[in-house]
């Protein structure tokens, strides 16, 4: 198995090169220009040593006051979500209406393949859903056990054909289909499609306009990592997005008719600054070892992580390889690509609008409450506890990343009411003074001791923050 993911003597040289640590002064020069880019001027980033990078506040934030918006890098919905969730492929926006979100969330729920009747609550974002949200009991739901409507009903719905009162207050972007031809992604704008289109998805498309080598591999490997590990998906976006990104530095060098001559090496190099700014370990190394692994078959698993990875690189290899990059389909890059996303928080969630929509409804006085109710009661009850289900995903958000954990933090990633899409955005969770670091936690803070160190073992530190050290004296005493 190690022989068909060794990497080519040819491209060693160039991987190396791809995995060596970025020149302290670039990083900076990097995050510099991506605050001023973002309009986040009230934060820097700063290399502290041991701890690598930090976020620093260069001006005073009051309490609740937005610190910064960071845009995604690459990212994607959980292929378990996507039966309840239609969102855009880009921007994670919801789309469609409330009825079609509805409609094909029963449509799926009755033919027994929404995640909801599985149970799969183990999904890291599910907690996140519910901050910001007074957890209501929306009209008395939860007491109904979820029951069926006729699957007439559901496609009427579905198909726009059936209207339920007030849904004029919760508009969505009509969902536009991929330029390229593909029935898996879904826009919410041609201004996503398009932006897709040129990050990432003209070489992972499917459809008849796909730039990839083999729509058949490509459909290979999509497969392989539905049926493995999603997070695949995310690697091969990264790596489309590292050789578009160089194709594309390349032409502009061309055209710009190479006053000095720059070699393939530092195009590429360029392309995967984005990138290289993320990664720290191999994901087989890296992953904490789960609780039913037995510590001695630690090595097998970790094995068994890397000959997983092995596979679906080669799939991927025959779908989109170019020889100019070569080195970018190295195991040891995808194994630090896929690591990047296991020791970084990197959660993306938005809040689902058919939420907003049955709490408005319970909001609404009496007399227009009772009327409304009748005609979406039947369907609340047929959600269930899941009317809420909001986007769930992962995403490489390149300025939030730096932000370092604490148990006790001064700041927290919170949507607000205008944010309706996958941007990451964080506020102060009380003053901060100027050259202070912000910090926000990646875990239940209000845990015990021992169950945040062991839940903060998977992101690859133990937490020396203010409160571990107070509670790590008094649990040593
Ligand atoms: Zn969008
Ligand atoms: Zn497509
Ligand atoms: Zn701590």
């Amino acid at each position: 198995m190690d022989s068909l993911c060794k990497t080519n003597d040819n491209s060693a040289a160039e991987v190396a090169a791809l995995l060596s640590p970025v020149p302290v002064l670039q990083v900076q020069e990097y995050f510099n220009q991506l605050i001023t880019s973002r309009g986040c001027n009230g934060i820097e980033v700063k290399h502290n040593g041991s701890f690598g990078k930090c976020v620093y506040a260069n001006s005073e934030f009051q309490e609740d006051e937005l610190i910064l918006k960071d845009q995604i890098l690459v990212g994607m919905q959980h292929s378990s979500n996507k039966m309840d969730c239609l969102v855009c492929s880009f921007c994670f926006r919801f789309v469609g209406s409330i009825e079609k979100q509805i409609g094909r969330k029963l449509y799926f729920k009755n033919l027994g393949l929404s995640t909801c009747c599985d149970g799969d609550s183990s999904e890291s974002g599910e907690d996140e859903c519910m901050k910001g949200n007074d957890e209501q009991q929306c009209g008395g739901s939860s007491s109904n056990h979820n029951l069926p409507l006729p699957q007439e009903v559901v496609t009427s719905l579905m198909n726009g054909e059936m209207a339920l009162p007030h849904t004029d207050k919760f508009p969505l972007p009509s969902p536009l289909s991929c330029p390229g031809g593909c029935q898996e992604a879904i826009y919410c704008s041609g201004s996503c499609a398009e932006a897709d289109w040129e990050s990432s998805h003209s070489l992972l498309c499917t459809g008849e306009k796909s730039e990839s080598v083999s729509r058949d591999a490509l459909g290979e490997f999509i497969k392989h990592a539905n049926e493995t590990n999603d997070i695949f998906f995310l690697a091969a976006k990264v790596i489309a997005f590292t050789i578009l990104r160089y194709r594309k530095l390349k032409a502009e060098h061309v055209k710009e008719q190479a006053k000095q001559s720059v070699t393939k090496q530092s195009l590429l190099l360029e392309a995967w600054k984005p990138v290289s700014m993320g990664y720290k370990n191999r994901w087989w190394d890296c992953i904490a070892l789960p609780d039913d692994v037995d510590p001695s078959d630690e090595e097998a698993f970790r094995m068994q992580l890397k000959n997983l990875a092995c596979s679906s690189l080669e799939l991927l290899k025959t779908a989109i390889f170019d020889k100019e990059c070569e080195a970018l389909f190295s195991l040891d890059i995808y194994g630090n690509i896929i690591g990047m996303f296991e020791l970084n928080n990197l959660d993306l969630v938005v809040a689902s609008p058919v939420e907003d929509y049955f709490l408005y409804i319970d909001d609404l006085p009496d007399a227009e409450k009772e009327a409304a109710e009748e005609i979406t009661r039947p369907f609340l009850d047929a959600l269930g506890d899941e009317y809420s289900d909001c986007c769930q995903g992962t995403a490489f958000f390149p300025l939030q990343s730096c932000i370092n954990h604490s148990c006790c933090p001064n700041a927290k990633a919170f949507k607000r009411e205008e944010d309706r899409d996958g941007q990451a955005v964080i506020i102060a969770s009380r003053r901060i003074s100027k050259n202070e670091e912000v910090t926000i936690s990646y875990i239940d803070e209000e845990l015990p001791y021992k169950e945040r160190q062991a839940l903060l073992a998977d992101y690859g530190f133990t937490c020396k923050c203010p409160k571990c050290l107070q509670d790590s004296s008094v649990a040593s005493l």
